[in-house]
């Protein structure tokens, strides 16, 4: 059973058609004309449409340039039906986007083959973008932690970067080291050191707005990209995830445990050519913070 919305401006097709489609239980909308036919179409959604060429108002041709234009509705077949077969209009209707094309009078049972054949390639498709949008998924989230990985957190990062330089507009980036991870792996086993990961990513993603970009981008090492943020607001950020950080606590397979993290922060400045600039220096305040005790941020300004 699909989903078929009937545009035609005879009632007595639509009549026909309807009582076919009912009858091989398909849901039927109909419409009796384009603009209503471009409404019902994204009120519905439907599987299929099967569009009247020669209709008052706007043309078939017209609604189905409309559909085409339109993101949303796009992916909808449309097999045209007319009476009109002329090879010029089969053309262009088919160059336009059309599916397919039955003439009118059409023999139901040929219809509906062309029908299935349609909703087979719908529902192909529709698989095939679940598919992409599960593999985009893969491809842009670290396994364990699901913050993003360090390829699409450098690719979200840059495109921020390139908006904070074109509009003259503070950007910060925070860069974090859990500190002596190595010892928390040895003392209470590698699966405790992945649980603590996974927490400190929500932490770090709970720490701020929604609009601030986490990646995990080694081992223990996370750094946060924050659009419209200058350096106060992002030490202000930094203190409070740190304090998060150091009051939280672990419960995991019987252990108890507490963990801190260094952090460097650095807000964009003219000269930098790109995020990787403002990356190297958060790198290079982390270690300060490390050489300096660990369990503190440092920004450009306290080094200098
Ligand atoms: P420092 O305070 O100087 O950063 O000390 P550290 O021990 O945190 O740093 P070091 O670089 O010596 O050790 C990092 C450790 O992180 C070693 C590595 O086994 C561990 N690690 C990296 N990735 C993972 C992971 O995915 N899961 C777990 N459990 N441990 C990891
Ligand atoms: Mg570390
Ligand atoms: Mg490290």
């Amino acid at each position: 059973m699909a989903k078929i919305l009937v545009v035609d401006d005879i009632q007595d097709n639509i009549s026909l058609l309807c009582f076919n489609l009912e009858d091989d239980h398909h849901e039927v909308i109909t419409a009796a004309n384009g603009y209503e036919c471009l409404d019902k179409a994204a009120e519905h959604c439907p599987d299929l449409i099967l569009l009247d060429m020669m209709m008052p108002g706007i043309s078939g041709t017209e609604t189905l340039a409309r559909l085409q234009q339109d993101s949303s509705l796009r992916d909808i077949p449309v097999i045209m039906v007319s009476a009109n077969d002329a090879d010029d209009f089969i053309i262009e209707a088919l160059d336009i986007g059309a599916l397919d094309y039955v003439a009118k009078p059409f023999i139901y049972p040929v219809l509906a083959a062309r029908m299935r054949t349609a909703l087979r390639l719908r529902e192909n498709q529709r698989e095939l973008q679940a598919l992409n949008k599960r593999l985009s998924k893969l491809a842009s989230l670290d396994p364990l932690t699901e913050a993003y990985n360090r390829r699409h957190f450098l690719e979200l990062g840059n495109t921020e970067f390139a908006k904070a330089q074109r509009f003259h507009r503070p950007l910060s980036v925070i860069m974090l080291d859990v500190d002596k991870f190595k010892a928390i792996n040895d003392t209470y086993g590698h699966p405790t050191g992945d649980a603590a990961l996974k927490q400190l990513t929500q932490l770090c993603q709970n720490a701020g707005r929604s609009s601030e970009i986490v990646g995990r981008f080694g081992g223990e090492e996370f750094v946060l990209c924050c659009p419209d943020t200058d350096q106060t607001g992002a030490m202000a950020l930094a203190e409070r995830l740190r304090t998060s950080i150091e009051e939280s606590t672990l419960d995991y397979d019987g252990s108890t445990l507490n963990y801190t993290a260094s952090m460097g922060v650095t807000s964009i400045q003219e000269d930098d050519k790109s995020l990787n600039d403002m990356l190297r220096r958060a790198d290079q305040l982390l270690y300060y913070s490390k050489e300096n005790g660990r369990n503190r941020c440092t920004t450009d300004s306290d080094v200098i």
